[in-house]
């Protein structure tokens, strides 16, 4: 089975207030690097905003199976690190 049928849906999303928008440094390549919230100001750091999207995920692995939840939270970050390093124009400093 590939996994390519559930990976465009990876979304991370404030899980405050839902918004998909965030404001990040240059030290994005880094866990503990603070994620401001576009939303709604909430600042999160790379790591917890990956964790908390997880967990949302995992409310959702009867559908897609327990593997899958495991992969797609593999798959996310480096989904995030692709979205960070191709979206330069978004800054905090
Ligand atoms: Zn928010």
């Amino acid at each position: 089975m590939s996994s390519d049928n559930y990976s465009r849906n990876i979304e991370l999303v404030c899980p405050t207030c839902g918004d998909s928008q965030f404001e990040y440094g240059d030290d994005i390549e880094n866990d503990h690097a603070e994620v401001r919230c576009i939303g709604c100001d909430r600042i999160t750091t790379k790591e917890e905003l990956i964790q908390e999207n997880s967990e949302s995920i995992d409310e959702h692995a009867g559908e897609i199976g327990k593997e899958a939840v495991d992969d797609l939270a593999k798959k996310m970050e480096k989904e995030l690190k692709k979205a960070f390093r191709g979206n330069k124009n978004i800054k905090i400093k």
